[in-house]
């Protein structure tokens, strides 16, 4: 049966028919009553089993035609996902339960050197060899995976066939049919090499300009309040309001370079931290109460709420991290309307200790907040409220908290303020 013939129709026709071979049987010339019923009976029995043929028939043409269009979608499904797997600029690799491989795609045969046939069915660990997991004999950061952490990210080596080295961002999630299922896992690797030949070049070229910068500049500066101090003569009030604003501009650049200087050094390792043990309470009673005079220009309250229990003294460069808390402050400040508030909070943790820096400023827009630690960012609503920031404070301020193995992160909701939060390990 090729052609499709609506069920409804035909079990109408056939019972039509069934119905005339009655009526046809009823009036058959007999005078036997008997016989006109059997005639009756018959082709009513044959008719009824004709449409249950025909009933059961077209049902299992419908069913077999649900299969195949279940079928060919199933394959429309798995064909899109392959090409889109294959497509990937990312490589991909998925895992059966027992962590070996199931499939790769062309992107991590490219990374990797591997062709698919080499790596199918063979442990991940094996293939994929990351010197940080050789010991523990563990597939990347699979054994992170919790409930509550469904996915991990982190930045490893890989061996590449060819016996060579690349740096690898890999993420790995697993994937569940049900929430008892074992599950399997997939792994997302992407090539680094290119990124951080490109963050190199950039840090070369930071390095270098800043370097070569900084002198002169320095000797501008100088000369220029030279002139102004009148050493070489007499100068005139017009004379003087233009060397007044050179010297700022230039005093604007020198600070601009040296924040660029510092970054370098900071990356490079240049600068060893000067640990020492500290008491994180007096360096943010220093610091609060420098900044005091700079925040009263704008009647702005700034609170220090002292932990009740003591703060255990912490191992950190008191310079440095003096830096970072002048940041967090100065920026509370630049950032708040006259006569706002900003409250500084201590407290001990379990690991670590924390540091809060809070205010009711202009706040962060939300898509800015994770982009807010990286070299240059500004968020609008900060330029057009002051166009001179650098947008690299918060970059130092990061830098130099993770080199004390500590992080910083901030919370905050425009137009009615920001928290920046630091912790450092005890
Ligand atoms: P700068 O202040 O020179 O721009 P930072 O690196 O210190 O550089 O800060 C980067 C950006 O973070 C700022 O431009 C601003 O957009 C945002 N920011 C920092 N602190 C605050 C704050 N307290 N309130 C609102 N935005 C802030």
């Amino acid at each position: 049966m090729n052609q499709k013939i609506s069920h409804p129709i035909i079990e109408t026709l056939l019972w039509a028919g069934v119905a005339f071979a009655v009526m046809y049987a009823s009036i058959v010339e007999t005078d036997s009553f008997v016989i006109r019923m059997t005639s009756a009976a018959a082709l009513t029995l044959a008719g009824y089993w004709t449409i249950r043929a025909v009933r059961d028939r077209h049902e299992a043409y419908e069913k077999q035609k649900e299969i195949e269009y279940e079928a060919s979608d199933a394959k429309f499904q798995k064909d899109r996902w392959h090409a889109f797997i294959e497509l990937s600029h990312d490589g991909i690799i998925i895992l059966d339960k027992n962590n070996r491989i199931l499939k790769i795609n062309q992107a991590v045969c490219d990374v990797s050197g591997y062709s698919m046939d080499e790596t199918v069915g063979k442990p991940c660990a094996e293939v994929f060899q990351c010197d940080k997991y050789k010991e523990a004999g563990i597939t990347f950061g699979l054994a992170f995976l919790t409930e509550e952490h469904p996915s991990y990210y982190e930045e490893v080596t890989i061996h590449t066939k060819d016996g060579n080295q690349i740096d690898v961002g890999v993420r790995c999630a697993r994937a569940k049919k049900h929430p008892g299922h074992r599950g399997t896992h997939l792994i997302l690797m992407r090539d680094l090499t290119k990124i951080h030949q490109a963050e190199s070049l950039e840090h070369d070229f930071v390095s270098m300009t800043s370097h070569q910068l900084f002198t002169p500049l320095s000797i501008i500066r100088g000369h220029i309040s030279m002139v102004l101090s009148g050493d070489l003569g007499k100068i005139n009030d017009k004379q003087k309001n233009f060397l007044d604003q050179s010297l700022l501009s230039t005093k604007r650049m020198v600070h601009l370079v040296t924040e660029l200087l510092s970054i370098s050094r900071l990356e490079e390792q240049k600068i060893t931290l000067n640990l020492a043990p500290t008491d994180i309470t007096k360096l943010v009673d220093t610091v609060s109460s420098e900044l005091e005079p700079l925040a009263k220009t704008k009647s702005i309250h700034v609170t220090f709420n002292k932990p009740k229990t003591d703060i255990p003294t912490l191992s950190m460069d008191a310079e440095k991290m003096s830096q970072v808390l002048q940041n967090l402050l100065d920026n509370g400040i630049k950032y708040s309307e006259e006569g706002g508030h900003i409250d500084i909070s201590l407290s001990v943790r379990a690991h670590d200790v924390m540091l809060s820096v809070s205010d009711n400023g202009i706040g962060v827009p939300r898509t800015d907040i994770n982009k807010l630690f990286q070299r240059f960012y500004r968020s609008a609503n900060a330029v057009s409220r002051d166009s001179k920031g650098t947008g690299l404070g918060l970059y130092i301020a990061r830098v130099i908290v993770e080199r004390h193995h500590g992080k910083i992160w901030v919370e905050s909701t425009e137009g009615e303020g920001s928290t920046f939060f630091i912790t450092l390990p005890k």
